[in-house]
């Protein structure tokens, strides 16, 4: 029997998994849940002799179930192939007491491509299943990394058309780089004069447009997400924690059973939601260590059960966790108000209505599993700089956010016996100029974002990633900015409606 998805916000809105891709976002503004979380059913032996790729299937598979073998199969291959520059796909390294989960080894060398470079090939093999005739318009508000790989993974794929809009002030300058000089035919780059929240808004508000998308759909289009609200991203984010866990086993360095303690460098929501659904699978995770920058707004949620987002939106060196509306928080709001989707509903209400809402004492007491805190941007510094002296390994700002959380941890509960995994999300050559200015800002401050490169590459005994050396002398294909409120005329003008 296949597994339904359902509507966070309407009880009735029940679909398969491929239809859950292919729609992105249900009806009303919500997101697609599985009814159900499936059973890691497969001994630890087993999984310990899986490469990436087998561990893929035998993970996703469990959740898609209206994908044939082969489809799965097919799509799996395409997307876990010589893009990536290791053939472990997601390589552990152990420093200072702790693994790093490096997530990073794809096309566009932060952990999105994990997720992107699937999520076309379930896309279009989605389409073909459910009889689609028009084309697919994927329409992505970026804080910098969704936004590329989503490029990377959609370019010249036929029957898509992806549009990207970030905050044209709030990403980094390797990361603008990356995007506007993004080749193929349907791809289309956009900066938006405002946040990263309000490009969300802006692509949801269009998402749920009735009106926009019957115009659409006379031309021939409909829209798709290839946000971390689509289902086909989250489930393949699943794969790597159980990898990670089976590598730990193979390795020797955990016993059968022994539980892990996770920690992720959290923005929207959606990786930190794929280990708590690991967990459920049955991966024995002990704490999900929920990290955050100074954007703590999740943080202040689990410590108090009120989320309020009614604070100062603050740009950081980990931009992408620069967000106050951590979409993915819904599906688990969702859960803990016991799959009601009327009490999903009249939170989300609140958080549009007020820019807040407090949860009941009942529901905070199933967040237990969950520990949240924050690190200050001295701080994410100092913990790059520390790593790097004492052991010679460079991590980039996200992951030193979610090392310093790791740090706090460890100094308020003493749990220096549980073998904890931190998810590294991105390349340090992709902050290059913060991971840089954290080590000896004096020395690297007259440099160029190039000069620090190979400078990054002396000192970290590290080779400069294929990505960044494309971005050297490529031309600038992408120069459209516009205001909050263009944002639908834009897309629009693109598809000529
Ligand atoms: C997107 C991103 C994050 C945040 O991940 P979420 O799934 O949105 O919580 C963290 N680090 C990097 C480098 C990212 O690109």
């Amino acid at each position: 029997m296949d597994l339904i998805y359902a509507s966070t916000r309407n009880a009735e809105e029940k679909v398969t998994a491929s239809q859950a891709i292919l729609k992105g976002l249900a009806g009303e503004g919500g997101l697609f849940v599985p009814t159900a979380i499936p059973a890691l059913d497969i001994d630890l032996d087993d999984l310990a002799k899986m490469t990436y790729q087998e561990t893929a299937y035998a993970v996703m598979s469990r959740f898609l179930t209206d994908f044939t073998e082969e489809e799965l199969k097919n799509c799996i291959n395409a997307a876990y192939d010589s893009k990536f520059d290791t053939e472990e796909i997601a390589p552990l390294v152990s420093a200072d007491g702790a693994y790093y989960l490096e997530l990073f080894h794809g096309s566009t060398i932060a952990f999105k491509d994990m997720a992107l470079s699937i999520l076309p090939h379930l896309l279009i093999t989605a389409a073909r299943k459910n009889q689609v005739k028009n084309d697919i318009v994927i329409l992505t508000a970026t804080s910098g990394d969704t936004g590329k790989a989503a490029l990377a993974g959609f370019a010249d794929v036929k029957g898509t058309k992806i549009i990207v809009f970030y905050p044209k002030h709030g990403v980094s300058p390797i990361q603008e780089k990356q995007m506007v000089t993004q080749k193929g035919e349907n791809t289309f780059v956009v900066g938006i004069n405002g946040n990263f929240d309000q490009a969300q808004t802006g692509v949801k508000k269009m998402f749920s447009d009735a009106k926009l998308a019957k115009v659409m759909d006379a031309a021939g289009y409909q829209f798709s997400s290839a946000n971390s609200i689509n289902i086909g991203r989250l489930v393949p984010q699943i794969v790597y924690y159980v990898y990670a866990y089976a590598k730990l086993y193979a390795n020797g360095e955990i016993k059968k059973g022994e539980k892990i303690n996770v920690v992720v460098p959290t923005g929207n929501f959606g990786n930190i939601l794929a280990a708590f659904y690991a967990k459920n699978m049955g991966l024995p995770i002990a704490k999900l260590i929920c990290a955050s920058n100074e954007n703590r707004v999740l943080y202040d949620f689990f410590s108090t059960g009120t989320y309020d987002k009614n604070r100062e939106f603050i740009l950081t060196s980990s931009p992408s966790m620069d967000i106050l509306i951590s979409s993915n928080l819904e599906r688990l709001i969702y859960r803990i108000a016991g799959n009601d989707a009327a009490k999903n509903e009249a939170f989300m209400k609140a958080l549009s209505s007020e820019g807040k809402y407090e949860i009941t004492a009942e529901m905070k007491e199933q967040l237990k599993d969950f520990y949240g805190n924050y690190t200050t941007e001295a701080e994410t510094a100092e913990v790059i700089k520390d790593l790097y002296e004492k052991t010679g390994y460079v991590i980039d700002t996200h992951t030193a956010v979610a090392a310093g959380v790791y740090h706090k941890y460890l100094k308020e509960t003493n749990d220096t016996d549980t073998k904890t995994v931190i998810a590294s999300t991105a390349s340090p050559y992709k902050f290059t100029r913060s991971v840089m200015d954290a080590i000896d800002k004096e020395k690297y401050d007259s440099m160029t974002d190039f000069e620090l490169v190979d400078e990054l590459s002396r000192i970290s005994n590290v080779k400069v990633p294929q990505a960044i050396e494309d971005i050297r002398s490529a031309k600038v294909l992408h120069d459209t900015v516009c205001e909050v409120d263009e944002m639908e005329s834009v897309v629009k003008k693109f598809l000529n409606i």
